[in-house]
């Protein structure tokens, strides 16, 4: 019952503060700008909880005005006088059902600090909301919140006294008697009518003295013509509700105090009232706040937000800016070898000696990790620009000295210059990134110009993955089957499956066409899972119709492994679809191989044990050591066809076919010559000993009906 009456009264002081949903109010928009600056969130809100609902006075980075009370995160914040941090609203049983993080806006990660008014009342939340988990939320985070909270209360409170002062005269002098800020009550010509408790603490001028007495006796001479401009609401005088004052108390002591003003009139004489706050602790905490939003504590050069401030600006009134992306070559291996103090070091050395050269009107910038930024503002032509990235370069190449050891590291620079590569920050800064791109991907320290071909490609490229995307939802992936042939017979013993698309537009595309683009989305570990259940289905088919003998090889991605369980999916696969596991031979590439060594061979050793076949791909091309053949549990070596196709002329390449055969006669593995196309290569095959080949010559890889009609009929007739 208790608890019913506390909530009767903190829904009454909640409507003093006259918040409605959807207001826009610029005070609290600067607060929540503040908060997803700091904490580099997408949402922040300021919300009230009302009776059935929540009601934001502000939200910044989602259009929302009010939610019902049942679902917001903030109702839960309000049950105590601490933080609420969720690090993973799918992983918190109070919250994994919420619609909140089911739906739009997808809530991961909330933290919300409670609003208590001047009443004690918790009145609602600032909160700070992510789409992805944060696992740590630091002290000094929630330290910076609470700062924030105590900055959205303020401007609440002020909000509050703005509303009340509307109210008639005697209930405000009731009121303004026992308020928390200093009020006093001043007649036309400045003499002194009302002078609350505040104000005799706060100025140090008790009532008994200042009743009667004019302000101006203990106050800034404009202290009145001031509070006449405000008191007037007139907007073309003064845009704020409040004026700043430097003011002395009775003791000389400075105080930073914020004034506001209303006036109301009885018989025709005004009557002014004056609020003032002492706002020092406030400014202190602004500018401190403002600081941790825009510099970097590391290098305190700007951060990226405060750049991207200076180059809006800069767009605005001038006619040539130029922006730079610089990124340090090499960083990474000083963190990993010499640690990350070291590191450290090399970055503010790398911030100083990019400030050097450039003057002092242009901007540096820390954009995070090891990227910095440039802004040089009124510059000639891009000839300047490149020279000042030049010398960059050139400064970045000298050796750092960290604790006495010699660090090498470079640069490399991207330029976009206004107005020719953007009109926008977005664009220019996309634009600096791209060329940068571009400078690492030509072999580093260097600098790149922007260029419109750079953005074609991106584009062409989202357009390409945005097919791709849909392409396998669309069914337009299909399993084309080329025949593997024992040599010593002329028998196909099996076929390797090998994925197509058939584009809506481009028609049908192999595999160099959009491989790379597939392997690196993640899509790669969908579309593997495909082929493996199209061709097991397929091939357990093909051995009921009269080829029980009939294998098949299926390609694998690197992030099929990277995803894990890659045995016991494959092995679900095989129960499923009825294939026998020595009907199955997986492909690996060396790729593959180096790059997952660790997360790689466990799943192979099980599969094999299985009795799933195992082949190394495209042997020979790559760095692989002989050693690897041990490490990994394989049943198979598949010579690359560039050897095959070279061993007519080339007598190493022959060489290195015989050693390939030889090995993998010696270490009990299958070998298969891979792109066989010519009569002669297979004779000199024949001749090698090599046991399997598979190429044009034997039949072109092609959909499975064509297979059936073409391989296997002939097969059947053996
Ligand atoms: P791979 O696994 O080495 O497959 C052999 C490639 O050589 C196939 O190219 C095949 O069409 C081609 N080929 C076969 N015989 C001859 C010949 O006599 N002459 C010539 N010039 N080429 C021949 P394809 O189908 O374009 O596939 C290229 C690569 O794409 C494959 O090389 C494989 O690494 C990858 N790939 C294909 N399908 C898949 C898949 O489903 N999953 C994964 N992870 N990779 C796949
Ligand atoms: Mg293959
Ligand atoms: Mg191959």
């Amino acid at each position: 019952m208790r608890g019913e009456m506390d909530e009767q009264a903190r829904l009454a002081a909640l409507k003093e503060y006259g918040v409605e949903s959807g207001m826009s109010e610029p005070s609290f928009e600067r607060v929540l700008s503040l908060a997803t600056s700091i904490f580099e969130a997408p949402i922040a809100l300021l919300s009230l909880v009302e009776e059935a609902r929540q009601v934001f006075a502000g939200s910044r980075g989602i259009s929302v005005c009010e939610t019902d009370r049942e679902s917001s995160f903030c109702a839960h914040a309000l049950d105590s006088d601490e933080l609420l941090v969720v690090h993973d609203a799918l992983a918190d049983p109070r919250f994994e059902r919420n619609a909140l993080v089911l739906g739009p806006p997808y809530i991961r990660f909330y933290a919300g600090c409670p609003l208590r008014g001047a009443k004690g009342h918790v009145l609602g939340t600032l909160c700070i909301i992510d789409t992805q988990a944060r696992p740590r939320f630091s002290e000094a985070e929630r330290s910076n919140l609470r700062d924030l909270a105590a900055l959205a209360l303020d401007k609440l409170e002020l909000r509050r006294l703005e509303l009340a002062r509307q109210k008639s005269q005697n209930l405000f002098e009731a009121m303004a008697f026992n308020s928390p800020d200093a009020i006093a009550c001043l007649a036309e010509d400045g003499t002194v009518t009302f002078w609350n408790h505040t104000a005799e603490r706060l100025l140090g001028h008790s009532a008994e003295r200042m009743l009667g007495r004019n302000i101006g006796s203990v106050a800034p001479a404009n202290l009145l013509s001031t509070l006449r401009v405000l008191a007037s609401g007139n907007r073309s005088l003064t845009n704020s509700q409040t004026a700043r004052f430097e003011f002395s108390d009775a003791n000389g002591r400075p105080l930073q105090l914020e004034l506001s003003a209303s006036v109301w009139r009885s018989e025709g004489i005004p009557t002014y009232c004056a609020v003032f706050r002492d706002i020092a602790e406030r400014l202190r905490n602004e500018a401190r706040l403002y600081h941790l939003a825009h510099i970097d504590p590391l290098t305190q050069l700007p951060n990226r937000s405060l750049l991207r401030a200076r180059l809006e600006d800069a767009l605005l009134d001038e006619s040539r800016v130029s922006i730079m992306m610089i990124d340090l070559d090499g960083f990474k291996d000083v963190n990993d070898t010499l640690g990350h103090p070291a590191g450290d070091a090399v970055l503010c050395a790398a911030a100083k000696r990019i400030q050097s050269c450039v003057r002092t009107s242009d901007t540096v910038a820390r954009m995070g990790g090891d990227e910095f930024a440039v802004l040089l503002r009124r510059l000639p032509d891009p000839a300047r620009a490149g020279a000042i990235a030049d010398a960059i370069i050139d400064k970045m190449g000298q050796i750092i000295m960290i604790d006495d050891e010699p660090v090498h590291i470079s640069a490399s620079v991207g330029i976009a210059m206004f107005p020719k590569d953007g009109a926008t920050a977005q664009e220019l800064l996309s634009g600096a990134d791209l060329a940068l791109y571009d400078a690492k991907s030509q072999g580093k320290q260097c600098r790149r110009f922007f260029t419109q071909d750079l953005r074609d490609a991106i584009a062409a490229k989202r357009a390409y993955l945005l097919d791709l995307a849909d392409a396998l939802s669309r069914q337009e992936f299909e399993v084309f089957y080329q025949p593997l042939v024992s040599l010593a017979d002329g028998r196909v013993v099996g076929a390797e499956a090998l994925l197509r698309w058939r584009h809506p537009a481009k028609g049908l595309l192999n595999p160099a066409a959009f491989l790379s683009t597939l392997e690196a989305s993640p899509l790669a570990v969908p579309v593997g899972e495909w082929v493996l259940r199209q061709a097991c289905q397929q091939t357990a088919y093909w051995r009921t119709m009269g080829h029980p003998d009939f294998g098949i090889a299926v390609n694998l991605f690197g992030a099929q492994f990277r995803k894990g369980n890659l045995a016991g999916i494959v092995i679900d696969l095989l129960e499923e679809t009825g294939l026998s596991p020595q009907a199955l031979e997986l492909e690996i590439t060396e790729n593959i191989i180096l790059r997952h060594d660790d997360v790689i061979t466990a799943p192979l050793v099980e599969l094999r044990k299985a009795g799933v076949g195992i082949a190394f791909d495209d042997y020979g091309t790559g760095y692989a050591s002989l050693s690897l053949l041990k490490r990994y549990p394989l049943s198979k070596l598949k010579i690359d066809q560039t050897f095959i196709q070279a061993i007519e002329e080339s007598d190493e390449d022959a060489a290195i076919v015989q050693a390939v055969i030889y090995l993998g006669n010696r270490l009990g593995l299958t070998v298969t010559a891979e792109g066989i196309e010519t009569e002669d290569q297979c004779r000199r095959l024949k001749e090698k000993g090599c046991p399997q080949a598979q190429g044009y010559l034997f039949g072109r890889p092609m959909p499975a009906h064509e297979f059936e009609q073409r391989v296997l009929r002939l097969r059947q007739d053996d």
